[in-house]
């Protein structure tokens, strides 16, 4: 019924293209209001379905609701988008808009849904009862899987609990994979097919690559990976060498790749979970956000509000509709029976009024973290609400990912951290400091190669560059090529699916964004610690990475600028707004993380040359040798330098010690 003022408008200029005027006024004041409520409805369909996954009736509307959005895009694409081109309007909005408008969205429910079931409801069954009814003692991802991958040492545990989820997710939705392949083909190709004007979508890839307008997208994401390989390479290599003194025998790392599955992370993505082992200087001050939030008493709800007050410090908007339970959020696992998607996300409902996280929020350092990411969302939502339907969006997919982190950058700064009372007893010299750059690199440097492969292989999936029968292999050749990492286990293609065991692939949802956001956040970071004072260039005193941009209303402005714009202008013309430059680089990323690459190559180079010397030692120093040769077999660094030693000494009585979880993302 709410529709018929629109199916009436249809009717009457079902043939026509529409002209500048009519098409102005058909999207302020019918398509508007109409792409709203859609978008309300399905959201709010997929909202309780997702927070309740295993309600059959919730899954039904989500399905039903899909296909009526999806049967009401596809009609009003063909009455009035399908045919027309930017090139046929003169006002720069409407030729932006026209520019999304002509593209058809695809709906996929069945396939993607049936894979994020097989993800979401995944069980094992623990390591010491391998044969349990997984019913009733099975473990699930969060927080049971991902528990033991960060705290487990147990060589063989992690090997088991490494291939017991891939064979309850991956493996079990290859088949729906490939269904899913040639439904996401055929509804990219199908925005190719009889009409004048259509981008040249050869395929899924291709169609969402086309979010980036940058006609050199994908060389330009290998350059970019290019400028960050040298400083991941030296990380690696660090980070092998102290897992070897961790695992000893059991652990080969003598072709240079590191087994994936003692990270402390199921993907190997994020190494913060072993920081405790790889930390350089174990004995100096440590960040212990954890152990602060647990004396002072912290709930859930005090994260977010504490969130919340770092944004509001910068002069923006307040977000605290986002984490009310009472309005809908979900902030904490429910407690009454429901199965949820646990999986961190920040919705917007399109009515201007509602935006909801859901998160299974833990109190500690990881989840702060990733609050403030999920905030950057709900900020960015906020701030371009106002905007046409069509531009309520990032500037591109990487710009909504770095938001949040950005701030994150600074919030996470000991100088922050001290301000809001979560540190104390923490002393700031060059090894602290050291450290702190190093529990940030287990984060955002151990991520770079992971974000950008899992796209590089869809994209040769959605292309058919590789053929189905070579899925996981090719799989594995970009995880040992840009990770440098190798399966624990023999993988096999035709019972092995692994791609399938990361939520972003079953979920149809790209990934590329993470990568590009991983290199913006340290632009965006920058900028703003100029904008407030708070970094010099010039200064070398004074590192990037010390800068905390908090209650710096100019950076909030900064940001705002940018944010307010959605995807309005072309997300270079947003970056010049937010950074001064239209260029997406690696450069301030570099800048930050200068003063840890030098101190790892440093470091690296010189176990290579004690390698190298070795033979020579022999005959002078017996003890010593002794010593050297059970130090490499653990992998230790050699060094002539007393303070090194020392502080690798230290560093190996410190490697039984908990394994305390810093740092933290969400993708
Ligand atoms: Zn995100």
């Amino acid at each position: 019924m709410v529709f018929l003022p629109f199916l009436a408008y249809t009717l009457m200029c079902i043939q026509a293209k529409l002209t500048e005027d009519e098409l102005k006024d058909f999207l302020q004041n019918t398509y508007e209001k109409e792409a709203s409520q859609k978008c309300y409805k399905a959201n709010i369909a997929e909202f309780n379905y997702e927070t309740d996954i295993r309600s059959k009736t919730k899954e039904e509307t989500v399905t039903n609701t899909t296909l009526e959005t999806a049967a009401w895009e596809k009609d009003i694409w063909k009455k009035y988008f399908s045919d027309i081109t930017p090139n046929d309007y003169t006002d720069p909005s409407l030729k932006r808009q026209v520019r999304t408008l002509h593209i058809l969205g695809n709906a996929l429910t069945n396939a993607t849904n049936q894979m994020t079931g097989i993800y979401s409801t995944g069980k094992i069954c623990p390591y010491s009862k391998q044969d349990c009814d997984v019913t009733k003692e099975g473990l699930s991802l969060e927080p049971g899987i991902e528990d033991i991958i960060a705290k487990s040492t147990d060589f063989d545990e992690l090997v088991y609990i490494w291939k017991a989820w891939r064979d309850v997710t991956g493996a079990k939705m290859k088949d729906l994979y490939k269904t899913y392949v040639t439904l996401s083909n055929e509804a990219a190709v199908a925005n190719n097919s009889d009409h004048i004007y259509l981008k040249d979508f050869s395929d899924k890839g291709a169609y969402w690559r086309d979010d980036y307008e940058d006609p050199n997208f994908v060389q330009n994401m290998d350059d970019l990976w290019t400028q960050v390989e040298p400083l991941y390479t030296e990380l690696h290599k660090y980070v092998g060498r102290k897992l070897k003194q961790r695992y000893g025998s059991k652990l080969d790392i003598s072709d240079g790749l590191i087994p994936a599955h003692v990270f402390g992370n199921m993907w190997a993505q994020s190494w913060n979970n072993i920081a405790d082992l790889v930390r350089p200087f174990p004995n100096v001050s440590k960040v212990d956000v954890d152990s602060a939030l647990k004396k002072q008493g912290y709930t859930v709800l005090d994260l977010f509000k504490t969130a919340d007050e770092f944004y509001q410090s910068l002069g923006l908007l307040p977000m605290g509709v986002c984490y009310n339970e009472s309005a809908g959020a979900m902030i904490n696992k429910p407690t009454d029976g429901r199965e949820v998607l646990c999986h961190a996300s920040a919705w917007d409902f399109c009515d201007g009024n509602t935006f909801r996280l859901k998160m299974c929020t833990q109190i500690n350092f990881e989840d702060f973290i990733t609050i403030h990411h999920e905030m950057g969302h709900i900020q960015y939502y906020l701030q371009y609400k106002n905007q046409p339907y069509s531009f309520r969006e990032g500037a591109n997919p990487g710009f909504h990912e770095a938001i949040g982190d950005t701030i994150a950058l600074s919030v996470a700064t000991p100088t922050h951290l001290r301000k809001i009372n979560l540190l104390t007893n923490y002393t700031d010299n060059d090894e602290t400091s050291i450290n702190s750059l190093m529990d940030m690199a287990l984060d955002k440097i151990a991520f770079l190669p992971f974000g950008l492969l899992i796209d590089k292989w869809r994209w040769d999936v959605f292309s058919g560059s590789v053929p189905e029968s070579k899925w996981n292999s090719h799989w594995w050749e970009y995880r040992t090529k840009y990770q440098k990492v190798r399966p624990p286990v023999k993988r096999s293609d035709e019972s092995d699916f692994d791609p399938g065991a990361k939520f972003h692939v079953p979920g149809d949802s790209q990934y590329i964004a993470y990568f590009l956001a991983h290199i913006l956040q340290f632009q965006f970071y920058r900028s703003l610690c100029i904008a407030a004072e708070q970094y010099n260039p010039e200064d070398k005193t004074v590192p990037l990475h010390k800068c905390d941009f908090y209650k710096s209303v100019a950076a909030g402005d900064k940001l705002r600028d940018g944010l307010k714009l959605g995807s309005s202008k072309h997300w270079s013309e947003t970056l010049e707004i937010m950074t001064g430059t239209k260029e997406v680089s690696a450069e301030p990323l570099l800048e930050y993380f200068e003063p840890l690459y030098k101190f790892l190559k440093n470091e690296n180079e010189k176990y290579d040359n004690y390698l190298k010397n070795k033979p020579q030692l022999k005959v002078n120093i017996f003890v010593l040798f002794l010593t050297h040769i059970k130090n490499n077999d653990n992998g230790t660094v050699f060094s002539s330098n007393n303070e090194t030693v020392s502080s690798e000494k230290q560093d190996k009585l410190s490697n039984d010690d908990n394994k305390n979880v810093n740092g933290g993302g969400t993708d």
